[in-house]
């Protein structure tokens, strides 16, 4: 039996490593929830980033259903400008922010980095380039540190602390003890390790991204998991992050992106409306709803200018 614990512990580790070396993040191997990553184009270059202009061409995406997901979407992100996407559940944030980081194949139209095709580059220099944060961030089974690490396997110590202290993690990082007895940064997360919970998780992904520091963030629903006590303290934090940098951020929370350079109204999978905070709510459509409810019924133009 030992022969055979070892053979499957072998099997199990090169199964891990051929996921990992896939790309796929995985919280369990029955719960691979990321689609597995595409094929580099024979030729790929790796992407060269100088500006972090975006240019999204008529993308469309219906998860080979012929309907829902994105239908004939075409934005133009500056350098540098900060978008924030709202819309309904099902509307088609995910699906496109999943399709700037190549997780699928858009089924139609196309998407450009500095005039360079996301399909012509290497994934792994797409990713490098941007940093994201998930609805549902699942991590590796290492180390908290690893983990962290994860976004820039180069960075010492001292700053992998200070990007957990930014994410708030500290706190119950230094906390964590896995049944091996590890503990802190040290602790091992996962089946084996300790079980994190979903706001834990997304600030230990939080950590990772500010440590990566890349141009590009995307940020999709990234509160999402936290209380509101935790998410406020960290908000600060997320503006900090989006310095220098071309963002796209979903917002769970209209607040959080108010004050983007440029609010984009998903319906549907297509753009139905677009400005400015105070522009979106004088024109009284989708995005002056959602405000409205979200304040509690109570709608004031002014206040929001
Ligand atoms: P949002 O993030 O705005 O809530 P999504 O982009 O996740 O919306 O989903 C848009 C549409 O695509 C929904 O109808 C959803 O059911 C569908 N969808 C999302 N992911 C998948 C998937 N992996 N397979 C099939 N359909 C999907
Ligand atoms: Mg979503």
């Amino acid at each position: 039996t030992l022969r055979l614990n070892a053979m499957t512990g072998w099997i199990m580790w090169a199964l891990t490593t051929f996921f990992r070396q896939l790309g796929v993040v995985s919280e369990g191997m029955e719960t691979i929830s990321q689609p597995i990553d595409l094929q580099d184009a024979p030729d790929a270059q790796p992407l060269i980033l100088d500006q972090g202009r975006i240019e999204i061409m008529e993308l469309s995406h219906h998860y080979g259903r012929g309907q829902g997901g994105l239908d004939r979407i075409s934005l133009s992100i500056q350098p540098g400008e900060k978008i924030g996407l709202v819309g309904r559940s099902g509307a088609g944030k995910s699906t496109l922010v999943k399709l700037l980081l190549r997780f699928y194949e858009a089924e139609g139209g196309s998407i450009q980095i500095d005039g360079q095709d996301i399909r012509q580059v290497t994934q792994d220099s797409l990713r490098r380039n941007i940093g994201m944060v998930q609805q549902d961030s699942s991590l590796l089974h290492r180390s908290v540190r690893d983990n962290i690490l994860y976004g820039r396997p180069e960075a010492s110590e001292a700053e992998m602390l200070a990007a957990a202290k930014q994410a708030e993690a500290d706190g119950f990082i230094a906390d964590l003890q896995d049944p091996k007895g590890r503990g802190g940064f040290d602790a091992h997360v996962g089946e084996r390790g300790v079980k994190l919970s979903g706001g834990q998780r997304q600030r230990v992904t939080l950590a990772r991204v500010i440590l990566k520091d890349a141009p590009i963030l995307v940020l999709d629903e990234a509160t999402s998991a936290l209380d509101s006590e935790v998410e406020a303290a960290i908000q600060n934090t997320l503006y900090g992050m989006m310095e220098g940098k071309t963002v796209i951020a979903i917002a769970h929370r209209l607040s959080t992106i108010a004050q983007m350079d440029r609010i984009l109204v998903l319906d549907d999978g297509k753009i139905v409306e677009e400005g400015t905070h105070s522009e979106l709510l004088h024109k009284e459509g989708l995005y002056a709803q959602f405000w409205s409810r979200q304040s509690g019924g109570f709608l004031n133009l002014e206040a929001a200018e």
